[in-house]
């Protein structure tokens, strides 16, 4: 079976694949010839992963699966959530990102934090939606070199090191995107595949 994912971030494909059964091939976008940007402008994660679910399977007709990640700091009410990406601004420099979130958190003595991850699945003519949430801090200085996005900074709830420090195999077994595939992967396991 294929299933297109909505992504063209070479990590979460890569996180992604090991976590899915091998019976279900997993196509890029680039692997079906999609190469503009897919708009991303709901006002919610939820609505951001089901606006791109749903572009690709109508636009070329494929089962097909999408994700949007934010990470909510409860100190800055939820900021930067479904703007996490850019929320330096549109160069979407990672680097950038933590340093922003690092100054607005100066004066802020709760330092926790959320990734929200919401996957939502087009198949066969029905939409499901996945939720995965992992709790944690946000620290000062930036620690690790593995992941992606805020990594370097953020602790897990009951852990000592930063999602940068963990193995991708690691972080993928509690994280956020984690947790979303598991519930994703079950459902599809429901299926005749
Ligand atoms: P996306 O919706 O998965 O593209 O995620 C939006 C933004 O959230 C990314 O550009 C990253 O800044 C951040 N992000 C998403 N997932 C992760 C993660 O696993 N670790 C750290 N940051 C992440």
């Amino acid at each position: 079976m294929q299933l297109v994912f909505a992504s063209n971030n070479q990590n979460k494909i890569k996180e992604i694949q090991k976590l899915i059964p091998d019976n279900i091939q997993i196509l890029s976008l680039e692997d079906i010839g999609c190469t503009e940007e897919i708009p991303e402008t709901a006002p919610t994660i939820e609505g951001n992963a089901i606006q791109k679910a749903n572009y690709v399977t109508q636009k070329y007709g494929y089962n097909c699966f999408a994700d949007d990640t934010g990470l909510e700091v409860n100190a800055l009410n939820g900021a930067p959530g479904v703007y996490s990406a850019r929320y330096a601004g549109e160069q979407k420099s990672a680097q950038d990102n933590m340093d922003k979130l690092i100054a607005n958190l100066q004066h802020h003595t709760d330092r926790s934090a959320q990734f929200k991850t919401v996957i939502c699945l087009n198949l066969n003519g029905e939409q499901h939606l996945f939720t995965g949430i992992i709790k944690g801090t946000i620290i000062d200085e930036k620690i690790g070199t593995n992941g992606f996005g805020y990594d370097p900074i953020f602790i897990a709830e009951n852990g000592t090191q930063t999602f940068a420090q963990l193995a991708m195999e690691e972080k993928s077994k509690i994280s956020h995107r984690g947790i979303a595939v598991q519930q994703l992967v079950q459902h599809l396991h429901n299926y005749e595949l």
